[in-house]
């Protein structure tokens, strides 16, 4: 990493706790998941950072990966789970943070759980800590206290411009590898009920994409007008994943054409396979040999 990388970890962590902190009031019955994902990219960026990805507003069932678009919006209601997802980057440094907001009349035990999980998994997190042992510490947890871990969501090391790089960290006892003194980590336990699948399936929406690197390779052959669509949002994007709704400018069939084409990566809706509920935490964490330090 070049020099200053941990002041840079560092205050991207502290933006993202901020927004995350600043958003739970924001949630609220009545309000538009397009607004409270809005706000909190613009907040992100009047402190000082960029979104290291759309803000992803999660309802219910609804686990990973959903970000509202104007044409996509929607009111929140009562009794609803509301996963709120936010990532900073600084030159590309990201810190990944997410908290569940438990509307009135929904089960606010499954926010406490997955509270607990994350707690738990952040104690006995150090360098040389096999995966697997962080995976059964956030099962156990959430068991323990009457609900389920999604067992095929996991948390995933972090590198410079690389949201999902490397290692995963798994939400029950599974997995090969140990956490590496130095390396940045999402840990981020997901809770469902006891009576559900406790996995989570792709649904037919996608609303968040990328550009790979290796995409602008394979575009040379590409009409001018389709490499210079894809180079653009790779140069915005350094690579990160974005909303369309980022670029007003955008000729959304041109970019629906590349992406069926599989010049951009598109990401599924990730939905709890029986339609149960699912909370969720998340902190960003930096290992060290005696533990882990929470950047957010
Ligand atoms: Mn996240
Ligand atoms: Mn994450």
């Amino acid at each position: 990493m070049s020099e200053g990388w941990y002041e840079l970890l560092k205050s991207a962590g502290e933006i993202a706790r901020k927004v995350r902190e600043e958003v739970r009031s924001r949630v609220k019955e009545g309000t538009s998941a397009l607004e409270v994902a809005e706000w909190v990219e613009s907040r992100i960026v009047e402190l000082g950072g960029r979104p290291a990805f759309p803000c992803n507003v999660g309802v219910d069932a609804i686990a990973a990966h959903s970000t509202p678009t104007r044409s996509t919006d929607y009111r929140l209601t009562r009794g609803s789970l509301i996963k709120v997802d936010l990532g900073v980057s600084i030159e590309g440094y990201i810190a990944d943070t997410a908290v569940t907001v438990p509307l009135p009349g929904s089960d606010e035990g499954m926010v406490l759980a997955a509270e607990r999980a994350l707690q738990v998994a952040v104690r006995v997190s150090r360098a040389g800590v096999p995966v697997s042992t962080i995976g059964g510490a956030i099962g156990d947890s959430i068991t323990s206290l009457g609900y389920r871990p999604i067992s095929n969501l996991s948390g995933h090391q972090i590198e410079r411009y690389n949201l999902h790089a490397g290692l995963s960290i798994p939400n029950v006892k599974a997995g090969e590898g140990r956490l590496e003194r130095g390396k940045v980590y999402a840990i981020e336990p997901f809770v469902t009920k006891t009576d559900a699948t406790g996995r989570v399936v792709d649904s037919n929406s996608v609303e968040i994409f990328r550009v790979p690197q290796t995409t602008l390779e394979r575009a040379s052959r590409l009409p001018k007008e389709q490499r210079e669509l894809l180079r653009v949002l790779y140069d915005a994007t350094g690579g990160l994943p974005y909303s369309i709704r980022w670029f007003k400018w955008l000729d959304s069939s041109l970019h629906e054409s590349l992406y069926r084409r599989g010049y951009v990566h598109g990401y599924a809706v990730l939905v709890e396979k029986s339609g149960a509920p699912v909370a969720q935490a998340e902190h960003t964490v930096l290992i060290w040999e005696d533990g882990a330090e929470v950047l957010t």
